[in-house]
């Protein structure tokens, strides 16, 4: 067997690996991406296409470049939820638009950037194993039929969800979160196609819920190209995904006559992001590390941050010679007190939703005036900090909804959790010292979650 030796190594070709090794090779690191797929698959990855704008994304990469090579549909302006009982809701951006991506372009364009930027990418490799003595110091793979070792002094774990690392490192005297089960996650896929006729929302994505607890969606790439797509919980009966989304677009008149152009399935989590991400040696990032909005399964802001932020940290790291979980810790802060509480907080609607039946969740929100909705929803979608007043109001117009007043009830709570989360998360200690103790303050508060949902531990 061969062995190469680097300064990082990072495996997955993925947002997360690209923005992780082009932001290592900006930092005049020897930076090696594995990556299992052949170059001319690379960035063929199972997903909506839907991102906030290019500047979701870390200025590592020729942003520009990107954005003219694989934005296909810059003019996104709202959110349009299709309500299967009544009234559909329309919920603006206020923060300027969002756009659809031709992901397979997307993925290129990030692979040949960071190659540009400096690193070094394998394709055809299959990572199959970690290197430890104490601590995670290389990877074998078979490269092209051949078995190969690569020494490096930081792995970066960016194989995306259920990663196969995380199965052979041992974690054993460390914090790493090895709380992960299958039920944490979410079965999603997609079809793009092409319809005969534009559609009238391309300006939204659009939403629209299912039988069983989760969503499908119809993001358009153009007006004649749409990214359609579901998934469902994994701690849920299975669903035939592609026999519901088959049945769902034989019933929208858009959708008669068209082809479909691709089609591909993956896991997504939908779980609070990994309460530590770092071993000696490693660290995980994006659907590795559960880097996803849990209810939207947006993961491409986040994959991306993590990528760039763990790399920065990783060089940092090197340059000191300390490689020890202490000296990675600070990527763990940065995640949890940036996008890491809004994450956690957002997986509270996931553990209520989940307790409850879909259509229970929908007579409610039909019974509630749009406009209290969408500012139920607060700013950008997030939690609005100044709800009890709002959600008071609610409970007070929403006559119709007598007999699910203590789910309202119980949703007031969930929002007062929720905000009391992110404080709990803007605490993230910043070395592993006060971990166990910041744990347990989170852990108390999520037996109240459990109490007052009703639902079985996610965790
Ligand atoms: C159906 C679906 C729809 C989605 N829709 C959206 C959306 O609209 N907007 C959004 O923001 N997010 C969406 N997401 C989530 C988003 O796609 C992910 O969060 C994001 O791609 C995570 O990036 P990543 O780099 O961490 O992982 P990935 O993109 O999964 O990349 C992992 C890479 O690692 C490689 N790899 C894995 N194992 C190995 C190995 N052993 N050796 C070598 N290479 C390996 C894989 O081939 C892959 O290239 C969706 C996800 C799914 C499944």
């Amino acid at each position: 067997m061969t062995t190469e030796t680097r300064d990082m190594v990072v495996v997955g070709g993925g947002t997360s690996g690209c923005f992780a090794a082009a932001t290592a090779a900006q930092k005049g690191l020897d930076v090696t991406l594995l990556e299992r797929k052949s170059e001319e698959d690379g960035g063929h990855i199972a997903c909506g296409d839907a991102i906030k704008g290019k500047s979701t994304f870390p200025d590592v990469i020729d942003r520009d470049y990107l954005r003219e090579e694989s934005f296909t549909n810059e003019n996104i302006r709202r959110a349009l939820f299709m309500n299967p009982e009544g009234e559909n809701y329309d919920i603006p951006f206020r923060d300027g638009n969002g756009a659809v991506v031709d992901r397979k372009r997307y993925g290129e364009v990030l692979l040949e950037e960071v190659e540009r930027v400096g690193a070094e990418v394998e394709y055809n490799t299959v990572v199959k194993d970690i290197v430890q003595n104490g601590r995670v110091t290389g990877v074998t793979a078979i490269q092209k039929g051949k078995p190969v070792e690569y020494e490096a002094d930081v792995i970066i774990d960016a194989a995306g969800a259920l990663s196969l690392l995380q199965d052979k490192v041992d974690f054993d005297g460390t914090n790493y979160d090895t709380n992960v089960t299958y039920q944490q996650f979410c079965s999603a896929y997609r079809e793009v196609i092409e319809v005969p006729e534009p559609v009238d929302y391309d300006d939204a994505i659009v939403f629209k819920p299912t039988e069983k607890l989760g969503y499908l969606w119809y993001f358009p790439r153009t007006s004649t190209e749409i990214n359609a797509g579901l998934g469902f919980q994994m701690n849920k009966p299975p669903m035939e995904l592609v026999s519901v989304l088959k049945s769902d677009l034989e019933n929208q008149p858009e959708f008669d006559g068209a082809k479909v152009k691709d089609k591909l399935g993956a896991a997504l989590p939908t779980r609070r992001p990994y309460d530590s991400a770092v071993a000696p040696g490693f660290m995980s990032v994006g659907d590795a590390a559960a880097h996803v909005n849990p209810t939207t399964g947006g993961g491409i802001p986040g994959a991306a941050k993590a990528g760039h932020w763990a790399a920065e940290v990783a060089t940092e790291a090197i340059s000191e010679g300390i490689l020890d979980e202490s000296a990675l810790w600070e990527y763990n802060h940065r995640v949890q007190t940036d996008f890491g509480k809004k994450f956690a907080a957002m997986d509270l609607y996931n553990i209520f939703g989940g307790a409850h039946d879909m259509e229970e969740l929908t007579k409610i929100v039909t019974a509630l005036p749009g406009e209290m909705l969408i500012d139920l929803m607060g700013k950008k979608g997030a939690v609005s900090m100044s709800l009890p007043a709002k959600v008071k109001a609610a409970v007070v117009t929403a006559l119709e909804t007598r007999g699910h007043w203590s789910t309202l009830r119980e949703a007031y709570r969930v929002n007062q959790l929720a905000a009391d989360l992110k404080e709990i998360y803007n605490d993230y200690p910043t070395t592993p010292d006060g971990f166990e103790s910041w744990k347990t303050r989170r852990d108390e508060l999520m037996d109240e979650v459990y109490e007052v949902t009703g639902a079985e531990p996610k965790y």
